[in-house]
């Protein structure tokens, strides 16, 4: 007989909001080995008929999901991060920040009628885990042959794994102090605690990869002089330039582009003043710009660092918010408030100029635009000003521009993403790409996805599989 289902994944125990408002720790504190074995055993351990797609197919790095599984649910927690290993090299960061929603559970079976398997939540219990108890690494014969990647956001640690697990000899050039791309500067310690990040590029160093900090590829070193010292180079610079709205007074003082706000905070250790001497000056009423993921990073942060109030700014209704629900709720669950159909025209400042006040118009929507969206447009004489001192602008980011102006006959598209391939070939011969730089903004799971597709062309042209393409044809030009 056909056991039970259990219609509800099993809840993530969390901190409480009013306690973690005050700190900076993680907020869902993890499954323990009963609840996830229980979990585990509401996954069907589906075999797809032709055509059918299931939770697999929803991976972009193609994770054995129902053979993980079915090892939790015996107990075998080393055989699943095994299992895991297999394809994906940083299980801890994905299980914590990957919107699973939209990728595996999105296709889970059970999901149809029920809840979907917490695919997420195990895939971070099995990470934790091992994480605890230490991994044994085994390194491969070297293949004599040397690979740069450019970046070590989760694009390229990727591609730094998976040739490290062929063989390759590869250095991973990272702009910034310390490895880990957006996952160290940008999303706050209380979502992804920087121990964690750590602990994964710590795997990946120990698989052989060598990581040098402190060198901006373009100013401290060229892609020529990379292309002279290595046999193929990977590029993974991702989106980090920030966007403005354009309008007036938006360069006084108090105003922030969300990129700035998070790296202070997240890596030059704001949020850990005085014992770090490096601080972010937050005021009592911040204004946060945009409804994405970023932006509830952003709001959030502000509580955490002082505000009495932090307000969400958005031109469209709740509806159309762009960010993951469980983001939104956390949000609203620490007293983040949210001013719907609302956009700035100006900000007004005060005799030494700094923020006092914005000036915003109320929206309707209308018709769905390109995005299917309802577009918001403006209602006439609706004005109203907004008294503020902060101001966070998190309307979204551009690719980082600095590798491709400085490397002639790279080509980009009119998003300034890099051109590339269905297999992440760039205009120059020996050159990859993939992650935010060749997509735009995207997600950690993505950038990974891409990353895996390109290391795997690498080995093919490295080992002599296959030749670089005389007709090269881009997929997003
Ligand atoms: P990045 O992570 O941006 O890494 C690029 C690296 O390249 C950086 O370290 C940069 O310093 C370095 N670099 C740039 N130029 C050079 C150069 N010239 N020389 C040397 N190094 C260089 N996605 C999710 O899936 N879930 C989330 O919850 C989520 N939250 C987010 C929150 C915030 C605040 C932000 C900003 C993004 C979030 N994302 C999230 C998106 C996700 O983080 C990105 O899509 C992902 O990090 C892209 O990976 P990447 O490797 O392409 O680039
Ligand atoms: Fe299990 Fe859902 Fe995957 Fe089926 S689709 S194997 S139920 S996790």
């Amino acid at each position: 007989m056909m056991a039970k289902i259990v219609p509800k994944k099993h809840p993530m125990p969390e901190q409480d909001p009013n306690e973690r408002i005050k700190n900076f720790n993680e907020v869902p504190l993890g499954y323990d080995e009963r609840t996830a074995i229980e979990e585990a055993k509401r996954c069907l351990e589906c075999k797809p008929k032709e055509g059918q797609k299931i939770c697999v197919d929803g991976c972009p790095v193609g994770v054995d999901i129902p053979r993980f599984i079915r090892c939790i649910k015996e107990g075998k927690f080393d055989e699943a991060i095994k299992v895991i290993k297999e394809k994906n090299s940083l299980p801890a960061i994905c299980g914590r920040v990957c919107p699973y929603e939209n990728q595996c559970e999105g296709f889970c079976t059970l999901g149809k009628k029920f809840e979907p398997v917490a695919i997420g939540r195990l895939e971070r219990f099995v990470a934790d885990y091992e994480r605890e108890r230490g991994y044994v690494v085994k390194k491969p014969e070297p293949k004599g042959k040397k690979v740069a990647v450019v970046g070590s956001g989760p694009a390229g640690l990727t591609v730094a794994a998976d040739l490290a697990k062929l063989g390759y000899g590869v250095t991973i050039f990272e702009a910034l102090h310390a490895p880990g791309g957006v996952l160290v500067y940008g999303i706050p310690e209380f979502r992804l605690p920087k121990r964690i990040v750590q602990a994964e590029v710590d795997y990946v160093k120990a698989l052989g990869v060598e990581i040098k900090t402190d060198v901006v590829v373009g100013k401290t070193v060229t892609m020529e002089e990379l292309l002279e010292e290595f046999d193929a180079v990977f590029v993974g610079t991702g989106a980090g330039l920030p966007k403005f709205m354009g309008v007036p007074g938006e360069n006084l003082n108090g105003i922030y582009s969300a990129n700035e706000f998070l790296t202070r905070i997240n890596l030059m250790k704001a949020y850990e003043f005085p014992e770090y001497h490096t601080p972010i000056w937050v005021g009592k009423r911040v204004a946060t710009i945009g409804a994405g993921n970023v932006s509830m990073d952003c709001a959030r942060n502000a509580l955490r660092l002082g505000a009495e109030e932090s307000i969400i700014v958005y031109r469209r209704s709740e509806a159309e918010m762009p960010a993951r629900k469980e983001e939104i709720e956390h949000a609203k669950e620490e007293g983040v408030k949210f001013m719907f159909l609302t956009l700035p025209k100006r900000y007004l400042g005060d005799e030494h100029g700094w923020v006092k006040k914005m000036e915003c118009i109320r929206m309707k929507l209308g018709e769905p635009d390109a995005s299917g969206r309802r577009r918001p447009v403006p209602i006439p004489g609706s004005e109203f000003e907004l008294e503020v001192d902060t101001v966070v602008v998190a309307i979204g980011q551009s690719p980082n521009p600095l590798l491709p102006r400085s490397t002639p006959g790279l080509k980009t598209t009119k998003w300034g993403t890099i051109m590339v391939d269905e297999e992440g070939r760039t205009s120059l011969e020996r050159v990859w790409a993939a992650g935010d730089i060749a997509t735009g903004e995207a997600t950690v799971i993505l950038a990974m996805g891409g990353g895996k597709k390109a290391a795997a062309s690498i080995h093919r042209y490295l080992s002599g599989e296959s030749k670089w393409p005389e007709d090269w044809k881009p997929v997003n030009a």
